[in-house]
């Protein structure tokens, strides 16, 4: 029998490399968006006509449960967020109503019209925030440093509670950060992609600009935050792949999905640069305007029940995602109009 499967958030980095990944194992794929982010070109802008589309938001309770009766799904993987950290802080309660109630009111669906269904969440990495402990695991405390990981917190602690409760089938995937060609630039690991390619493109004056308006590369550099910010950075299409194998398990279960290793943003620079032949100290510049106000702590995965559960190890190591950012960067500049963040 074929198998159908929900995608809230099917625009965005994971829910296109999901849907690739579900396609190819034969599922019938439905994408929920919003109506006027399909009609943009985006990230799943390629699968049109390969995928029902639901159009929907996430804010509106009776978006949420049309798309679970209309899709029937035997799968949900709930994916749609305001996913911007740093972002969150201006945008508080609209970050509470994506990444907490939409999932709860998701939950309600599911309990009422399709039971049976098995549910992913997207939980995050950042709900760690100031950890307790070095690496993180299932059984980590939760200690969030701002609204994002806060209201992902909610949804998690609901997950857990509906599926106790209920006995229904919603498993969640408490994500490091991944990464890939296809991250929205306001991400810094994007920008740090597109500095790079600037820098092997003889561009002293980005096209593309930043969130204050400027030229994400003006005079010749990239200005970021704070270069000592640590992260566990793996491969978006590995971490698709983790989401399903989550949900095949017998068990709906928690599971930290993360390399394991460690990377700073001076590493991601000198790695970027250094693809380009170029030296990152003459091309980044760090701007205290950029520092969150509430910066997370070390945050590094213990994967091993990903790794011995799921058998689920990643494929694309640090270095190749950092130079496959870059090559696309590259490729855009010299063919693309100018995006803007926003
Ligand atoms: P993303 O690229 O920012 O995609 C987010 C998606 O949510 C977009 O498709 C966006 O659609 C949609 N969305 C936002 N607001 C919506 C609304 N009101 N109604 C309907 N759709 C809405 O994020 P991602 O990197 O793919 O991440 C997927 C999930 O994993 C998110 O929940 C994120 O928080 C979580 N996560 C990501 C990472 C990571 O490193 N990437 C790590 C841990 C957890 P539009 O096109 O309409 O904006």
């Amino acid at each position: 029998m074929v198998k159908r499967a929900l995608i809230t958030g099917i625009t965005g980095q994971d829910g296109s490399y999901l849907a690739e990944h579900l396609l190819e194992r034969g599922y019938t794929v439905f994408g929920m968006t919003r109506r006027e982010s399909w009609f943009r070109h985006h990230n799943a802008s390629h699968l049109a006509g390969r995928i029902e589309v639901l159009f929907g938001d996430m804010t509106e309770g009776v978006d949420i449960a049309a798309a679970v009766q209309d899709a029937r799904p035997d799968e949900i993987y709930n994916l749609a967020s305001q996913s911007r950290p740093g972002e969150s802080w201006a945008r508080a309660p609209e970050t509470l109503l994506i990444n907490g109630l939409a999932a709860i009111r998701l939950f309600e669906a599911v309990r009422h019209a399709c039971p049976a269904a098995r549910v992913y969440h997207a939980s995050s990495s950042e709900m760690f925030g100031l950890a307790e402990q070095v690496p993180q695991n299932e059984r980590t405390p939760f200690n969030p440093q701002n609204p994002y990981a806060a209201a992902k917190v909610y949804a998690h602690q609901m997950a857990r509670i509906y599926r106790e409760s209920y006995g229904l089938f919603i498993a969640t995937g408490i994500l490091f950060n991944h990464e890939s060609e296809r991250r929205p630039l306001h991400f810094v690991t994007q920008k740090i992609a597109c500095g790079a390619a600037c820098a092997a493109l003889g561009i002293v004056e980005s096209p593309d600009l930043n969130e204050r308006g400027r030229p994400l590369v003006e005079h010749g550099k990239l200005a970021l935050g704070n270069l000592s910010v640590a992260r566990d950075w793996g491969h978006a299409r590995d971490f698709v792949r983790a989401m399903w194998l989550i949900l095949q398990q017998p068990r709906a279960e928690d599971f930290v999905v993360g390399t394991g290793v460690v990377h700073t943003l001076a590493d991601l620079c000198r790695v970027a640069y250094a693809h380009v032949g170029c030296d990152w100290h003459a091309h980044v510049v760090s701007d205290p305007a950029l520092v969150r106000p509430l910066e997370t702590g070390r945050t590094v995965a213990d994967p091993r029940r990903a790794r011995e559960q799921l058998g689920w190890v990643p494929a694309i190591d640090f270095e190749t995602m950092v130079r496959g950012m870059v090559d696309a960067q590259v490729a855009r500049l010299r063919s693309a109009p100018a995006t803007h963040p926003d």
